[in-house]
């Protein structure tokens, strides 16, 4: 497998640092509203990456934290004049639900900052010993990021010619020694939620929390390190610089970064009213077609929402599912047998399609190319599978096609809502035909319904339904 390295800006092959085993850290939300659909992109491409690897044998351990303090929960706790814990844990809970709808699966971990506070003054302690970090006088502790040779190596930045650019630019009231030196533990401001340290009473800089989950869930050198293209500079350049000044080894080997969602070709913003949670898209259309939509696109690139590109996307997913569909259809009504010579010869032919998904996802996880294999396949199934095929072959068309889905995530049946839907604009197509007399087409679709197990009742108000 190929994977596109930030650091190095190339395509590497992959090499576990265990053979079998993937350790993945993928920077998670700040939890102080529901997620919005480019929170939801890194969730769905690294989660798509993480399901591609097991359907490969690999064991992933897949770590993915909450930051649950920070200073938009604490903004959001005073507007409502609860405390920033009840924010955070609220907007967890709802992010999970999200995350249920998107089909992403729960991280092997989901690690709290809040709840490792411990492991991140140890590592600031560590750090200030080692000369890398220095505490001033309110209690700041800061990161010295002159001591650090590698500084800049993810980004590709040079630290003289930042420092260059920064040189007259001196905040006030900041007692650091270098413009690029940045927070590692930071003093309680009033109302703040805060814990007791050797240098104050404060809380973590966002920076160390990721270091410090990464080190106790997965080690000091990991296979994988993830997020959105926003967090190379400045997040993960610095926990590049906070883990390996710690530990003196190699942090992570891959960096694998998502390109941004943009709406409407616009950067997402919620003063220019440009701005959807997924919660809102969740109203509109079932979430497999959001996961379905960002995965049509390579996850690098950026990758533009409008109504549109979700409409094509919903149509794409319902082809798909139509044809899954319909082997099941044919499967109930056939009369079972064993694969024929000729379906069996069938069937390794559509195996082109399996090679051709999966050379996709060797090349760095390239899941528009996988998405069009699975059309392809679908083509195919379409072209081939009838009512006068064995049980055994379209039972193994059926297995191939859900399992390449299920790689990409996407589950072959539809959701509870789109089924009423669905149930819904039949009953109208049935009005319609009945007002037009057309009384033929009105039964076979009172028939369709029936074997569907949903039973019409036409009353005075209208036509209700129930399933039996
Ligand atoms: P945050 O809660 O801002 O720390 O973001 C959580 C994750 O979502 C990070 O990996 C971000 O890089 C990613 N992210 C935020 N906005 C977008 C966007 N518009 N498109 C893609 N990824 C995003
Ligand atoms: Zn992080």
């Amino acid at each position: 497998m190929k994977i596109y390295n930030t650091l190095t800006r190339q395509k590497e092959e992959f090499v576990p640092i265990t053979e079998g085993k993937v350790r993945m850290y993928v920077c998670g939300p700040t939890v102080y509203n529901y997620i919005h659909i480019g929170n939801a992109r890194p969730m769905i491409v690294f989660d798509t990456f993480r399901r591609y690897m097991e359907y490969k044998g690999y064991d992933v351990n897949y770590v993915s934290n909450f930051t649950d303090v920070d200073d938009k929960i604490i903004q959001k706790a005073k507007e409502e004049g609860v405390d920033a814990d009840t924010i955070a844990r609220r907007f967890i809970k709802e992010c999970k639900k999200d995350m249920e709808g998107l089909n992403v699966m729960p991280a092997t971990v989901h690690p709290l900052a809040t709840e490792e506070i411990g492991g991140m003054i140890d590592m600031i302690s560590d750090l200030i010993e080692k000369g890398y970090a220095y505490v001033v006088e309110d209690g700041t502790v800061y990161f010295r990021t002159s001591k650090f040779s590698g500084y800049g190596k993810l980004s590709h930045k040079n630290l003289e010619d930042l420092q260059a650019g920064h040189r007259d630019i001196k905040v006030t009231g900041e007692l650091k020694e270098e413009p690029f030196d940045f927070v590692l533990w930071k003093p309680k401001k009033e109302g703040e939620p805060a814990w007791e340290s050797p240098w104050c009473e404060g809380r973590p800089g966002w920076h160390i929390e990721c270091s410090v989950m990464s080190k106790k869930y997965l080690g000091d050198t990991i296979d994988i390190h993830a997020g959105g293209e926003d967090l190379i500079f400045p997040h993960h350049e610095n926990e590049i610089a906070q883990s390996e000044a710690a530990s003196g080894s190699t942090f992570a080997h891959y960096w694998m970064h998502n390109g941004f969602l943009n709406i409407d070709n616009h950067k997402m913003s919620k003063s220019a009213g440009n701005f959807f949670t997924v919660r809102e898209i969740a109203q509109e259309y079932d979430l497999q077609v959001l996961r379905f939509f960002m995965l049509s696109a390579h996850y690098r690139s950026p990758l533009n929402f409008s109504a549109e590109l979700m409409e094509a996307a919903k149509n794409g997913l319902e082809r798909i599912i139509t044809a899954a569909e319909n082997l099941s259809r044919l499967l109930d009504a056939c009369a079972g047998g064993a694969l024929t010579g000729e379906e069996a010869a069938t069937y390794d032919a559509s195996a082109v399609f399996v090679e051709k998904f999966e050379r996709a996802m060797e090349d760095d996880c390239n899941t528009a190319d996988a998405v069009s294999a699975v059309f392809e396949l679908v083509k195919f199934i379409n072209m081939h599978a009838s009512s006068e095929n064995s049980a055994e072959f379209l039972q193994k068309l059926s297995d191939r096609l859900k399992t390449l889905c299920g790689v990409l995530g996407i589950t072959l049946e539809k959701g509870q809502a789109e089924l009423e839907a669905d149930i819904e604009k039949l009953i109208q197509e049935r009005q319609n035909a009945r007002k037009q007399k057309d009384f033929a087409r009105a039964d076979q679709i009172r028939d369709e319904l029936a074997q569907r197990g949903i039973i019409l009742k036409d009353t005075r108000e209208g036509v209700t339904w129930k399933r039996v």
